[in-house]
């Protein structure tokens, strides 16, 4: 240590600078140490089962915390089912008051947050209190607006037509498991939009981290948030496990790790429980060598060493262009020299400590297995504190992209490096990995910046910039990274369900057609005699089925109608490659474009609606046949106008950024169309996907599937490239299974019955898919507000958040 003035100033060495805790020291005290859950407004009992949570920094036991068990959980889903229509009757701007209350309370109480938040998690108090808390606030107010703007719940969903939610309403019960690395931002992450929503909540905070989740459930009780509007339980993986397993949980929003979002899903499949995960990344961090190579690495202590690395959306993976790269690492390690490690209470750290010995051992582990795969390994000569779980910042150079390192989350101040020379294999090496949560990209030249941010698969891409989080910017992943949204519009309809599919429906069965429905009232034609055998439709020509067999189909008089191939796992592999192989090219086609093609496919099916309808006759009766025809051929019509309309937007975060929200194509999406509007339920859910610049597997209705013939003649004369829409015939629950399970694919909508919609959340379980289904409800296919725009356009589609900055 320096030791005179003259000294001091020449090194620029810093003093300790710890922030007071005792304020907080005080808080625990009070409460002895000791806390219980927070249910129906009340605290409950410290019982026999507990856990201690840590200060992980110093290892000094903070507070002993109660366990919840089934039973607890049970009492906390009870109190919030009955606060939920109290909560609801309230009016946009009652319930606005609470979130504003919410907000200026976690203002005032700011200081202890961030140091219990410290103490609690290990972070740096730099962090936790010029970051966390007040990213914490501003979600509180961002979303008391939201609940000002979406008015009053009435029985036709909320009222107000200014907040684009008019007709929709809360989800209602909400069960929330948050993770340990922001434990109230995530926190406030999940409560904030699902109060704002008119939802009420049971939530579980990590088990290494309860205590911010415990003050801010103090705050609510002190600004008289109305008693079981919120609940607290805490507890580790079995807690959540019973939130999860509660049957009267309407939906379920994680974040974690990939392997229990996987664990949820399964667990959420033979239910109807909405789900939203937020799971893991391995972000890359992409370089040019025009970059400013001094402004890439602030970037990086950001990107990788900001929380220790322990950041879902932690920019691990640098990919730096060859030409560049040695100048690079040279003055990362130069950076990695100046950070400073130590007590996350000192003001002038920059790493704190890793949260548990669990999670120190397994980044020692992964950094180990690095080095044993051919990785170099460089850490900064700098001091340690004795004790507490402190890593050194790391660099893994010479990581080939396959390695475990590149393609494992080590969740750690773990940065691995790899080399590319043109932006095409920046890409394509960006792209190699399972996740897709977020990217930068660095460079001077905003033409390749923005090009190439577009072809990144990430929710997330910060250009020239990184870790930056508003509420007014949605934030989620790509592929295994999960889906759903959390901040901005896109964030709020995770909380809420449109009323027309939301209404309970007594019957919960699909109409289905039945070859005993014999027309007696309405007259049908008897079939249009033609005993036909149509094909599957797979690339944009006809293919004969692998099996080589066909299925009968019969009219609902009883007679045969024609054969329909009957596809297996091949010919689904097929479409499977034909739909991939066109998914970029047609989702890179301008929407004017797309457009065109749907109005021309409108065109076409307006030339040729007698026969089709003659053909759809046999199974549904002349007089629906005509109107399902009709209503197709305006529904065509009614995405070919949403082709170009339904845009992204542009957000203005507080800082000098702007944030371009795209939306994207989600990609392949397979579709298991139903039964009782064979036409018009197979276009209803192809029409949006294709708009939207997707390419479709879809399985027609099975009972109908000659229909199809009629169908691949007008798609062929409409210009629809060969491979955007793909049709393959037979078991729907065979031919679904494959699809969901299939990897190429990256959604799967079914609208059939109860068991298809549980079959397909269930086998997409591998590469967490996303589902949209109808889960078994019945849906009016002739009905537009039910069935055709936003609703099935947001399906259709994924927002993509790129943050660019402007100015100096
Ligand atoms: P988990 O996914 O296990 O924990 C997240 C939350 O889920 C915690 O509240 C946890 O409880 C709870 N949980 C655990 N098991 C279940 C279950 N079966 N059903 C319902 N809830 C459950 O993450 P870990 O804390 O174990 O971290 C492991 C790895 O996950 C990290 O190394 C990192 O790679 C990744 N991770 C990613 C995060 C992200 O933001 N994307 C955040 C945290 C971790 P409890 O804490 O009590 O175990």
């Amino acid at each position: 240590m320096s030791s005179s003035i003259m000294e001091k100033y020449e090194s620029m060495e810093y003093g300790p600078a710890p922030e007071d805790a005792s304020e907080v020291v005080k808080w625990l005290d009070a409460h002895g140490r000791a806390f219980g859950h927070y249910i129906d407004g009340k605290w409950t009992a410290v019982g026999a089962e507990s856990f201690e949570t840590k200060n992980p920094a110093t290892g000094e036991v903070l507070a002993k915390v109660a366990t919840a068990s089934a039973e607890d959980v049970d009492a906390a889903v009870k109190a919030a089912r009955a606060a939920l229509p109290g909560w609801q009757a309230l009016s946009g701007h009652q319930r606005a008051r609470y979130l504003y209350a919410l907000a200026r309370q976690v203002q005032k109480h700011a200081r202890k947050l961030a140091v219990l938040e410290t103490l609690d998690n290990g972070k740096s108090i730099r962090e936790s209190r010029d970051i966390d808390i007040p990213l914490v606030a501003r979600h509180f107010y961002y979303h008391a607006g939201w609940a000002q703007l979406l008015g009053q719940l009435g029985v036709g969903g909320f009222d107000s037509e200014d907040s684009g939610f008019r007709g929709y309403a809360p989800v209602g019960v909400v069960g929330q498991i948050i993770p340990w690395n922001f434990p109230l931002l995530m926190f406030a992450w999940k409560v904030a939009p699902a109060l704002a929503a008119g939802n009420t909540v049971v939530i579980k905070p990590a088990e290494y981290t309860p205590l911010t989740a415990i003050l801010f459930a103090e705050i609510a009780e002190e600004i008289g948030l109305p008693a079981g509007v919120l609940n607290v339980v805490n507890g580790a993986g079995e807690t959540g496990a019973a939130i999860v397993a509660h049957p009267d949980i309407d939906k379920i929003a994680f974040t974690g790790s990939t392997e229990v979002g996987r664990i949820i899903r399964k667990a959420t499949a033979n239910t109807t429980k909405k789900l939203s995960l937020e799971l893991g990344g391995k972000s890359p961090f992409i370089v040019f060598d025009d970059a400013d190579l001094d402004s890439a690495v602030e970037g990086l202590v950001d990107g990788i060493w900001f929380n220790q690395g322990q950041v879902c959306c932690a920019g691990s993976r640098l990919l730096v262009q060859e030409r560049v790269a040695e100048r690079l690492y040279e003055k990362i390690r130069a950076r990695m020299e100046t950070l400073r490690v130590g007590s996350p209470l000192d003001k002038a750290i920059d790493i704190g400590a890793i949260v548990d010995q669990v999670q120190y051992d397994r980044i020692a582990g992964l950094v180990k297995t690095g080095i044993a795969e051919g990785a170099t390994c460089w850490q900064p000569d700098i001091s340690l504190p004795e004790r507490g779980l402190f890593f050194k910042p790391t660099l893994l150079t010479g990581v080939s992209p396959a390695a475990t390192v590149a393609q494992e989350e080590i969740f750690g101040p773990v940065l691995v490096a790899m080399t590319f020379r043109t932006p095409a294999e920046a890409v394509e090496l960006a792209n190699n990995t399972t996740y897709g949560l977020a990217a930068c990209v660095w460079s001077e030249n905003i033409n390749v910046a923005l090009d190439v941010a577009a072809q990144v698969k990430a929710g997330v891409v910060w250009v020239n910039a990184t870790n930056l989080f508003d509420a007014a910017c949605g934030f989620g992943g790509y592929r295994e990274s999960g889906y759903g949204r959390e901040g901005g519009k896109e964030g709020m309809y995770e909380y809420l369900v449109p009323v027309l599919t939301h209404a309970p429906v007594e019957e919960k069965q699909i109409l289905r057609l039945r070859p005993s429905d014999s027309a007696q009232d309405d007259k049908s034609s008897g079939g249009v005699g033609i005993d036909r055998t149509v094909k599957q439709y797979i690339g944009g020509k006809q293919a004969r089925p692998d099996s080589g067999y066909s299925y009968p189909v019969f009219g609902r008089d009883g007679r045969l109608v024609g054969e329909a191939p009957l596809g297996n796992r091949k010919d689904v592999r097929n479409a499977v490659e034909a739909a991939r192989g066109m998914s970029a090219k047609w989702s890179k086609t301008t929407a004017h474009g797309r457009a065109q093609v749907l109005y021309f496919l409108a065109e076409n099916l307006s030339l040729r609606r007698a026969e089709i309808a003659a053909e759809l006759a046999a199974f549904v009766g002349d007089a629906q046949a005509l109107r399902e025809v009709d209503v197709t051929i305006e529904r065509t019509f009614a995405y070919a106008a949403w082709a170009d309309k339904y845009e992204g937007s542009v957000h203005n975060p507080p800082m000098r950024m702007v944030t371009l929200a795209m939306k994207e194509a989600i990609g392949a999406v397979a579709v298991l169309a139903p039964d009782e509007a064979p036409l018009l339920g197979l276009m209803s859910l192809l029409l949006p996907a294709i708009a939207m610049g997707n390419t479709v597997v879809a399985v027609p209705s099975e009972r109908a599937a000659t229909l199809m013939g009629e169908l691949y003649q007008v798609f062929d004369t409409s210009d629809l490239p060969g491979g955007v829409v793909n049709l393959v015939a037979g078991k729907a629950m065979e031919l679904g299974k494959t699809l969901a399970e299939h990897d190429d694919i990256d959604a799967i909508w079914s609208f059939r019955d109860e068991a298809a919609s549980a079959m397909v959340k269930a086998a997409s379980i591998g590469n967490l898919k996303q589902v949209f289904s109808n889960d078994g409800h019945a849906v009016d296919w002739f009905d537009a507000r039910q069935c055709e725009g936003r609703q099935f356009l947001r399906h259709a589609t994924q927002v993509k958040n790129i943050w660019v900055p402007y100015g100096e």
